[in-house]
């Protein structure tokens, strides 16, 4: 009997098993998060692609987590004109931010794409905190490859976690928007045989241009396509969202964290403070008498 898994449209992480447990399966669709992001951030073509890629790699890993207060962020220093790149998951919720969001490049030569390469840079680092809400996060880091992302994860994972992995990561940029943004992520898992990784790979070029064949079909036709004879079980499906975690009480944190004698000089000034986040561009006003109360109670 053949497994018809059910159509649902927006943004929504699939994940399934190939051939009885043999490899694990993230496939998502991200187009209305990264539409998000880009409206946030207002970001070039070039960065709302490097920005979703990040934030759809970043999700893959945050779905895997197993705890509900458990968070990742990816960050990205590659040395290109975007600057530092980061995303925070928690679940199926994500956030990011750049230096620079609105860097243009002319599309590549080669191909006529986006140069999320040479906005991202590629000398550099990708380095990932997982906070498993122990002691200390888990902290893993390696040198970037490409800085086209998909790689530079997949050789994440590889190296600095030694699972080898596929990953195929796309933003199709059309007409000042986002017409279709999501990833694949493909694992081995302990017990996989010769046969199945080599059916993977004979099938990889299916995946790769993962944006395009979710602009052509549903991702769960594309499940059922690309792993047909492979046994794929859809085990659970996560809603994905661009979700930020800011609040006053963690703006008030930040104001607390510059320093006493830092924040007694603002104080001085008498014009307030005003913060704005990273990550959605909300604004926090605090006016000279709150700021005094906030010094006052952290004086306790
Ligand atoms: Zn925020």
């Amino acid at each position: 009997m053949k497994e018809q898994f059910e159509r649902r449209s927006g943004d929504e992480m699939l994940h399934l098993t190939l051939c009885g447990g043999q490899a694990r399966v993230l496939l998502g669709e991200t187009t209305r998060l990264v539409q998000r992001a880009a409206d946030i951030h207002r970001a070039s073509a070039v960065c709302t692609a490097a920005l979703g890629r990040l934030m759809t790699g970043t999700l893959m890993m945050g779905v895997m987590l197993k705890g509900a207060e458990e968070n990742v962020s990816v960050t990205i220093k590659g040395g290109g004109p975007m600057g530092t790149l980061v995303a925070v998951a928690q679940g199926g919720d994500v956030r990011c931010c750049c230096d620079d969001a609105g860097v243009e490049l002319p599309l590549r030569e080669a191909d006529g794409k986006l140069d999320v390469g040479r906005a991202v840079g590629h000398e550099g680092r990708i380095s990932v905190v997982k906070d498993l809400r122990m002691k200390e996060p888990y902290v893993g880091q390696c040198n970037l490859v490409s800085g086209e992302i998909a790689m530079d994860f997949a050789n994440y994972f590889t190296v600095s976690e030694q699972q080898p992995s596929l990953v195929a990561l796309g933003v199709l940029v059309a007409g000042g928007g986002v017409k279709k943004a999501g990833g694949l992520l493909i694992q081995p898992l302990p017990g996989c045989t010769e046969e199945t990784l080599s059916q993977l790979e004979l099938r990889s070029p299916m995946f790769a241009d993962i944006s395009r064949e979710l602009a052509a079909a549903p991702k769960e036709e594309l499940a059922e396509d690309w792993f047909r004879g492979l046994e794929p079980v859809l085990l659970d499906r996560t809603p994905l969202n661009y979700r930020c975690t800011c609040s006053r009480e963690r703006m008030e944190r930040a104001l607390l964290s510059i320093g006493r004698k830092d924040l007694q000089e603002i104080i001085d000034e008498d014009k307030g403070a005003e913060l704005s986040c990273h990550f959605c561009n909300s604004v926090y006003r605090f006016t000279t008498e709150e700021l005094r109360t906030l010094l006052a109670s952290a004086e306790h």
